[in-house]
Parts: C-alpha cells; structure tokens; sequence
C-alpha cells in the first residue's frame, strides 16, 4: 500500500548535492545537466526524483511526465509523475503527483482541478507538491485522497543529480528543451546461471523509452518501443508494446520491457522487467 499520509517537508532533503542556484523569477543558474531547461521542467524533474526516494520499491515504478489516454474523457492526459504497480495494470493502486513551481498559494480550484484528473486517470491517491503553500480551503477539499506537500525550488533542486540526458532519438532533438532526460529507478537483481544479474532501469521524459543499465557489462542504453536491442554481455532487451500481435486481449494498458538470454530459445519466456502505462 502506497503512503499518502500527509508530510510537512522542509529543510535538507538529500545529502547528495550539486552546486546551483536559483529563484523562481526564471532567474535560474543551474550547473551542468539543466543548463538549457526552463524554471518548471527543473521543478517537474526534482519532484519526480524525489517521488522516487518516496514511493519507489520494487513492486512499484515511478514515471516522470507521463501520457496516457483519459478513462472518462478518452483523451490524452499528461501527468506529472505516475507511481503505479510494476508488474499488473492495478489502476486502483495509482498515485499520480502535481508539482507545482507556483509564486502564489495552492487553492480550491486547483485541487479540484486534480481530482478530475485524477479521476480521468484511475488514480485512487493524489499528491500536490508546490512551492509556496497552500490555503486553508485547499486542504479542507483535499480531504483524505489527495495530500499536499511544499518542497521549495532550493530544497528540490537537491535531486537534480538524478537525472541524465536520454540515450535515444529525442536526444537529438534541435530544440533542446524537447530533449528528454531520463530518471533512472530501482536496482533490480535476477538469478543468472550460478550468478545474479543486476540492472537499472530507467525512462525518458520526452521519448518515454525505456533506458536499461546492465550491470554485468556496464553498458547503459534506451531500448526504443519495439525494437530489441543486445548489450555487450549478450542479453536481448525488448520492448514491447501490448497488442493482438503480442497476445493481448482487448484495449491496450501497457508497454513492457523484458530480456531474453537467447533469442532462439523461445520455450523459454522472457524476464518481465519493467512496465509503462498507457491508460
Ligand atoms: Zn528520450
Ligand atoms: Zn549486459
């Protein structure tokens, strides 16, 4: 079960720092990664990395800027930051998080606002992490599905080091603020012949392709919607959108990315190691 319980943040909330400054008049000097981002796109990467501290374990994944198909309106809605179920489509297990990079305070408009689209995307929890506070009203129409934080734009950008340039296509975007970065999440660790593999996985902000780090060859790659790439240490890494050609009954929810040690080999079923929503 996820915790939404209502947390006050402030102060230090990493120890892993990166040198920068900033304020929220759009005055931003931040160092190395983020140079060429605006104010928000810094605020939303920050909160996604610390949603991952937050929520992030094995049996869930954390996704920043995410897209998927509204329940109740049919049509596209972009989140903020998704913490779902990593290995089923259990909508009723969603949290899905605001980050609000506001010089004013949250109000009632805004959390109603959430919660349609919280209710648009299955989400049973909600979370509004913002800048500057809130109002009395706003925390009386929250009431118990929806919890709102403050995290200060200094105290966010400590999460900054998180993030890093993605490996695929929209890396070469010409507009550099549509190239995307990626937020990488859990180690993850799978029996391998008498060893262990381990990895790390991640996805892309812009593109939202899955990124893996495999350990046992160090190599670090995006794995684009379905394709199947091979790391240095042989294994086969695919993604795999849901379809009838897949196997799949009915409208698509997910996109998956699994490994394989051989491709021939296919009496043997692939390793399921990380899911992307799309509904
Ligand atoms: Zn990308
Ligand atoms: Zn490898």
């Amino acid at each position: 079960m996820i915790d939404t319980r209502p947390r006050l943040m402030v102060g230090p909330l990493a120890t892993k720092t990166r040198p920068s400054s900033c304020n929220l008049d759009g005055n931003v000097n931040l160092t190395q990664k983020n140079t060429r981002s605006s104010t928000w796109l810094v605020y939303e990467r920050c909160v996604a990395a610390f949603a991952h501290e937050q929520y992030g374990d094995l049996s869930t994944i954390v996704q920043p800027n995410v897209l998927i198909k509204g329940a109740i309106s049919g049509i596209d809605r972009q989140i903020d930051v998704m913490v779902d179920s990593r290995w089923n489509n259990e909508p009723y297990k969603r949290l899905i998080i605001d980050a609000k990079a506001r010089k004013r305070r949250i109000n009632v408009n805004d959390v109603e606002s959430f919660e349609g689209l919280m209710k648009d995307c299955n989400a049973s929890h909600g979370v509004i992490i913002c800048t500057n506070g809130w109002t009395d009203g706003a925390t009386k129409r929250a009431q118990d599905a929806i919890t709102i934080n403050l995290l200060s734009f200094e105290d966010a950008l400590k999460y900054e080091w998180v993030w890093e340039p993605c490996l695929g296509d929209c890396n070469k975007n010409r507009n550099h603020l549509s190239r995307g970065m990626v937020l990488w999440t859990e180690f993850q660790l799978f029996g391998r012949g008498p060893a262990w593999l381990m990895l790390q996985t991640g996805k892309c902000d812009g593109c939202h392709s899955f990124h893996v780090w495999c350990w046992d060859c160090g190599e670090k790659f995006a794995v684009p919607d379905n394709d199947v790439v091979q790391c240095a240490c042989g294994l086969y890494w695919a993604s795999v959108p849901e379809s009838k050609d897949s196997g799949h009954v009915g409208e698509p929810e997910s996109v998956w990315l699994m490994m394989r040690e051989d491709m021939d080999a296919t009496h043997i079923l692939p390793t399921v190691i990380d899911r992307r929503p799309i509904r």
